[in-house]
Parts: structure tokens; C-alpha cells; sequence
């Protein structure tokens, strides 16, 4: 493959944008990322006229891949020649809000934002409004955006910023634990349950992973927070209008969190975050209550239309049946070939999404084995190696990844996500013959 424009592009980027991306992510390819030129339902085509099958799907919000469903379409060029967007209120705001109040088990009211990281943000701050208290548990290895409060490592003892530019006064607030492990969720409410605001965690690990919550955790961590006095924040910005449908993760899993983060999918492919729950607790911010909350773009009505048409489309068409059906193909295919080839690695995901984790010694047997997908079944011959957490994940061959495995999906015309750890995504341009073609690359390059 031919890549001299896009190394063009990136040299010239490098000089006016740092690190010549302007979300760090899509640097993490070497020795440079392909730009993306235009793209053309379930492919995209690079500056140099490379043709990908894309499964990095914006890294979640292209529901339909890259050409969007007429009505879709029409919707957006609409709002777009109307004007753009006015500082007083509109009526597709109202409806959208309507959508996702009727469709989403835990939400009666929505306040919708420009992106998830506002999401998170914002859900954090209510959170601490409404209970008046400080702490927030997050998951190890979990994302919620480049925010000061979940921006932090290490454990609940000792919490610290996982970047530079944040005070550890602020990483003090929050305490991080392994997902899935019930002890440490236990004793970390012992030791603090009366300063604990909130438990913040994504449904399933989406972008150290993918990882599936065990049966009962979620449970535990709704039992946990209702027995304090602490909100349960489910941060759905992935999930969210991908898995389990319109209902989202949580109505897949019969869990009801007091509040829900959103974005991606939510925005119909246009900057979007939005944060529901019950209206007692959504009414705390302002105007209505006391804590501040505001976004000069927030609720645009451009991605606004974007994002209720694509939801509305999905709820009249197969759209769910036709990823999910395409992503059981791709994740079964992929069982069978690592157990040919590399049966150490861990087949991940459900519904539209799925990984392969480069895991370094699960049992060999595929027997009784998760044949879609590992699902954390206790009774499974691999339940005690595969990933639990986002440090299992972490522990991978990443460097076969990135220098090796990467690179050649690549050069055979299947784009993949740019690191190990975040999320692959199927649409509803991606065809069989794009699964084909993908476990016909993978075999060749495991
Ligand atoms: C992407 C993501 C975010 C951040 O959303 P942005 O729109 O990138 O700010 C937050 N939480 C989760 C779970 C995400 O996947």
C-alpha cells in the first residue's frame, strides 16, 4: 500500500497540531495514522486511495457506517439550512428528549450536552450537588473521558492522576477499583460509604477491553449505592443505542441506574453528550436547581436531528437485528480461528462490538467455551484466565499488536481500532462479505 500523502499530511501536521491529531488515539498507529479521505458505507478510503473495511466506525458513534440513512440525511440538511443554531430553544431538542425518555428503562428527563467527556463531567458535579458529598468510585482501566475526576490510577488507598496537569488534591476524590471484583467494591463502601457520591462505571469495560460484567456484579454495585445513599452512574456513552437495542446495556441487564451518561450514537455522527435519570435528580441542575450546568452549543439542532432520526430509524428498520447478527458471525469466526492458531487470545464482545485480547496463557481447551464472545461464565474450562479487569487486559502482548498484528490487518484492507484496548464496531453498511474478507486477514495475520 501506498501511503505518501498521508505521511505528507501528517509531516505537515505535526508542525501546527500537537502530536499532528487533535484526539491523541488516532496517533497511536505507526509510524504515522492514514487520513481518512471519504467513506462509503462500511469502508473508508485513505488520502491515498487505500479502500479499508472500517470496524473502528468513528470509534462508536456510526451506527449506519458512512452513508447515513436518507431520512437521516434529509433531517440534518433541514436543520443545517434553517441556520445552525440559535441560543433559545427548539423543538427538536424537545422531541429527541422525548425518545430517549420513552426508550431508556432509567430516564425521564435528559439534559443533552456536546460530548461524552460533558457527559461525565456534568453527572459527576450532579452527583456530589445532590448528595453533598465528595467521592466517586470509578473502575480501573475504565474511560469516561479526559476529565479531572476519572482521570486517576492506582487503587482506592492510593489514588493519583494518570496525567499530567491534575492536581493530586483533586485525584484524592476518587477512588478507582478492579471492575468486576465484589470484595474491593465491598470494602471500599466499608471504609467510606458515607462520602461516597457516586459509583461511576461503563456497563461492560468498552475501551480497556472489552470486558463483560460478571453475573451479579452490577447487582451488587445497585444494592451497594442504594444501601448509602450514593448515586449509580452508568456511563453508556458506548453502549448507550448499541447494546441491548433502544433500551440500552441497562435494559439488557435489568439493572436501573439512578443516572445515565451518553453520547456517540446519540448524535447521529455529530459532537454530542447527554446525561439522564430520574427527573428528582436531573432537576438539580440549572435553571431548575443548583447546580451549574451550561453549553453554548449544547443541544444543537443540527446533531439534535442527526440523532433522533438515526434512533428513529432503528427503531423502525432491522438495524440491530442486521449488527448484531453480523457481529455474533465475526466473533464466532474468530473462536474458531484462535483456537486453530492462538488459543491463548480471548474472543470479546456482544451485540455490535468485538475485540480480539491478545491474552497471554488461557487454558488451551475451546471446549464448553463461550462460542460468540467470553461472557464470564463461572463454569467455563477458560473462566479463571480470561480478562476480569482492565489491568487482565492491559497484561496482553500489546507490542504484537501494535508492531505486529496492526499493521498487517492493515495492509490487507481491514482497518481495525488503534490500540488493543478500545472497541471494534459493526454497522449497518457492513455486509457478509465484509465479515468474510475480516476472518480471512485475521488468519493470515495471527
Ligand atoms: C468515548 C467515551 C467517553 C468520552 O466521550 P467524548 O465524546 O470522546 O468526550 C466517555 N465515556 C465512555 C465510556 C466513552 O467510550
Amino acid at each position: 500500500m501506498n501511503h505518501d500523502e498521508s505521511r505528507d499530511l501528517y509531516d505537515r501536521a505535526l508542525s501546527v497540531m500537537p502530536g499532528g491529531v487533535n484526539s491523541s488515539v488516532r496517533a497511536a498507529v505507526e509510524p504515522y495514522p492514514p487520513f481518512a479521505q471519504h467513506g462509503d458505507g462500511g469502508h473508508l478510503i485513505d488520502a491515498d486511495g487505500n479502500r479499508y473495511v472500517d470496524w473502528v466506525m468513528g470509534l462508536g458513534p456510526l451506527l449506519y457506517g458512512h452513508d447515513t440513512p436518507e431520512p437521516v440525511q434529509a433531517a440534518v440538511q433541514s436543520h443545517a439550512s434553517e441556520g445552525p443554531m440559535y441560543g433559545m430553544p427548539t423543538e427538536i431538542e424537545v422531541e429527541h428528549a422525548e425518545f430517549v425518555a420513552r426508550h431508556v428503562p432509567s430516564v425521564e428527563m435528559v439534559r443533552f450536552v456536546n460530548s461524552g467527556t460533558e457527559a461525565t463531567v456534568s453527572a459527576v458535579r450532579l452527583a456530589r450537588g445532590y448528595t453533598g458529598r465528595n467521592e466517586i468510585v470509578v473502575m480501573q482501566g475504565g474511560y469516561h473521558g479526559a476529565q479531572e475526576s476519572t482521570l486517576v490510577e492506582g487503587d482506592a488507598d492510593h489514588p493519583r492522576p494518570s496525567t499530567a496537569g491534575i492536581p493530586q488534591s483533586f485525584s484524592q476524590h476518587t477512588l478507582p477499583v478492579p471492575f468486576n471484583d465484589e470484595e474491593a467494591v465491598h470494602e471500599v463502601f466499608e471504609k467510606h460509604g458515607d462520602d461516597i457520591a457516586a459509583v461511576l462505571v461503563e456497563p461492560i469495560l468498552a475501551n480497556k477491553g472489552i470486558v463483560m460484567p460478571e453475573d451479579g456484579y452490577h447487582e451488587t454495585l445497585r444494592d451497594l449505592t442504594a444501601d448509602h445513599g450514593s448515586l449509580l452512574v452508568f456511563d453508556e456513552v458506548i453502549t448507550g443505542f448499541r447494546v441491548g437495542g433502544l433500551q440500552c446495556a441497562q435494559g439488557e441487564f435489568g439493572v436501573t441506574p439512578d443516572v445515565t451518561t451518553f453520547g456517540k450514537i446519540i448524535g447521529g455522527g455529530y459532537p454530542v453528550g447527554a446525561i439522564g435519570g430520574k427527573s428528582e435528580i436531573i432537576e438539580h441542575f440549572t435553571p431548575s436547581g443548583d447546580v451549574f450546568q451550561a453549553g453554548t452549543f449544547s443541544g444543537h439542532p443540527v446533531t439534535m436531528a442527526a440523532g433522533l432520526e438515526s434512533l428513529r430509524y432503528a427503531a423502525e428498520n432491522d438495524v440491530y437485528q442486521h449488527v448484531n447478527a453480523l457481529g455474533d458471525e465475526l466473533r464466532r469466526g474468530l473462536t474458531e480461528i484462535v483456537a486453530d492458531r492462538a488459543p491463548a487470545y480471548t474472543v470479546a464482545g456482544t451485540d455490535s462490538m468485538f475485540k480480539l485480547l491478545f491474552t497471554r496463557d488461557a487454558a488451551d481447551s475451546f471446549d464448553e467455551h463461550c462460542e460468540a464472545g467470553c461472557r464470564q461464565r463461572a463454569d467455563c474450562p477458560r473462566y479463571d484466565a480470561c480478562p476480569k479487569h482492565g489491568a487482565d487486559v492491559a497484561a496482553g502482548e500489546t507490542d504484537r499488536w501494535r508492531r505486529v498484528f496492526w499493521p498487517q490487518m492493515k495492509e490487507q484492507g481491514v482497518f481495525l481500532s488503534q490500540n488493543q484496548f478500545e472497541s471494534q464496531f459493526v454497522s449497518y453498511a457492513h455486509t457478509e462479505e465484509d465479515v468474510e474478507t475480516t476472518l480471512e486477514a485475521y488468519k493470515e495475520a495471527l
